[in-house]
């Protein structure tokens, strides 16, 4: 059976990839567990050598990928070249810091002497989302592979003709079946869970997360967990409220707002309303709609139907709600959401507490700062959120909330070698950094006494 992708832009077939039957996939974790003792033996400076020519075989077929990307799930190509760019862009840094994160560390107290290893758990799974198709195989696949590992990947079902691609170059560096991969849909992710694996890295929705952990609780198989959110944009009165509302455009309107990270509530003091308003609508009537492939498009259509209608449904709910359109809801065409400003949103609506994932701002007009940092916290997720105001004062209302990545006039992303990591239901476990790294690893302690 073959597994189309299709062009959200125009319905054309971008490719197609050959289905693994659910009944398959334990054939494929059993090759992968057969793989792994001969990669895992492998020291991590011998890994970090054989992985090193990833950056420079997918910086050679860069602009592959990012057409590829924009083909696939309709992102401007401009913000494609970025996906290539920050994926392997500091890849040999990226390599370096995980082998100093995994590598053997000494402690004595002066009773006992102890050596922490990070060993390799065994077989990983990685399933992943669309929304980032080529970065987000790689935030998992290359921190689970440099860990002694073998992979199974379960690609998006929306992407997976970068995925394949991604896959080849890889395994061009790699022994066979250190890393395959599964295609197919929720059942072949199901089946993969359901396998022999012993460690399962997932990055997508909260509803899947919630399925995979109860699935893995059975075997107390490891999991780690990056799901979707709700983030909050804080805009305080001392706040520059022209970069704020242009932030508040640009994080809402990014990948047709499909992006974990994306501003989907923006809380603004009554004091400074108006002028923000003001930035935001003209910001947001700057937006370019169209084909992804063309230079100047700072908005292509969502992945598919199903966003679009989730999308639509939650905007005209809102306002049948009493929400009040200030900008856009018309025009919507195809796959397209045009870019929306919605005011008078409130936390009973459905809009202020499920994820959108969709083009739209949901302004609320707080009175004061305190008001702004409870509705703030008023959530289930957890994932980011971003405060603009005088940088100190910004940086203390930061402390203030429940996040895990907290952005103070800027976007979220920490300096190189912080974790990527979400609080309450928008992870268990985090990536990225010492401590994320670590995570793909099963430590191991030999001690001796003194
Ligand atoms: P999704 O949860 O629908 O699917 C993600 C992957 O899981 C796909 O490969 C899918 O086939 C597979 N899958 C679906 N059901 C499964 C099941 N029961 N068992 C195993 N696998 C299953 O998510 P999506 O629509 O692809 O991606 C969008 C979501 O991802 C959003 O919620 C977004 O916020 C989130 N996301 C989070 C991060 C982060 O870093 N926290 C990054 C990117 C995207």
């Amino acid at each position: 059976m073959k597994l189309t992708s299709i062009n959200p832009y125009d319905g054309s077939v971008v490719g197609e990839v050959t289905v693994t039957p659910g009944d398959q996939v334990p054939g494929v974790v059993s090759k992968a567990r057969s793989a792994q003792p001969a990669w895992g033996a492998m020291s991590l400076s011998e890994r970090r050598d054989a992985l090193r020519p990833l950056g420079q075989l997918i910086e050679d077929r860069a602009d592959e990928f990012a057409r590829l990307i924009t083909l696939e799930m309709g992102k401007p190509i401009k913000e494609a070249r970025g996906e290539v760019t920050a994926t392997v862009g500091r890849l040999d840094h990226e390599l370096d810091a995980i082998v100093e994160a995994l590598s053997p560390e000494q402690l004595d107290d002066g009773t006992t002497r102890s050596t922490i290893y990070h060993d390799p758990f065994g077989v990983c799974a990685c399933i992943t989302p669309w929304n980032f198709p080529l970065m987000m195989p790689h935030w998992l696949v290359l921190p689970a592979l440099m860990a002694g590992n073998a992979v199974v990947l379960k690609p998006s079902e929306e992407s997976p003709i970068v995925a394949q691609r991604y896959v080849e170059v890889l395994q061009s560096l790699l022994p066979p079946e250190v890393l395959q991969v599964v295609h197919g849909k929720d059942d072949q992710g199901k089946a993969l869970v359901a396998s022999d694996v012993d460690l399962i890295c997932f990055t997508g929705s909260r509803e899947t997360g919630k399925h995979i952990m109860a699935a893995a609780s059975s075997g107390l198989k490891r999991v780690i967990l990056e799901l979707g959110s709700k983030d909050p944009l804080i805009v305080l009165e001392d706040a520059d409220v022209k970069a704020a509302a242009r932030f508040a455009a640009g994080n809402s309107f990014r990948n047709a707002g499909q992006v974990c990270v994306s501003t989907e509530r923006v809380y603004v003091p009554e004091s400074i309303v108006e002028p923000f308003m003001d930035e935001l609508l003209k910001a947001s009537a700057e937006v370019t709609v169209g084909n992804g492939l063309d230079e100047g498009t700072g908005l292509g259509p969502m992945v598919n139907a199903r966003q679009r209608d989730h999308v639509l449904k939650q905007v005209d709910e809102a306002i049948a709600d009493g929400a009040v359109v200030a900008y856009g809801h018309t025009g919507h065409h195809d796959n397209f959401v045009m870019p929306t400003v919605l005011t008078a949103v409130t936390h009973s609506m459905d809009i202020a507490r499920t994820e959108t994932f969709g083009p739209v701002a949901c302004v609320i007009t707080v009175k004061d700062e305190d008001e702004a940092v409870r509705l703030a916290n008023d959530s289930d997720f957890g994932l980011g959120a971003v405060v603009y105001g005088e940088p100190d004062h910004a940086s203390r209302v930061a402390r203030r909330l429940n996040a895990g990545m907290i952005g103070v006039n800027k976007s979220v992303g920490g300096a190189c070698g912080a974790p990527w990591v979400g609080a309450r239901q928008s992870g268990y476990g985090y990536h990225a950094s010492r401590d994320g790294h670590r995570q793909f690893c099963q430590p191991r302690v030999v001690s001796l006494a003194k």
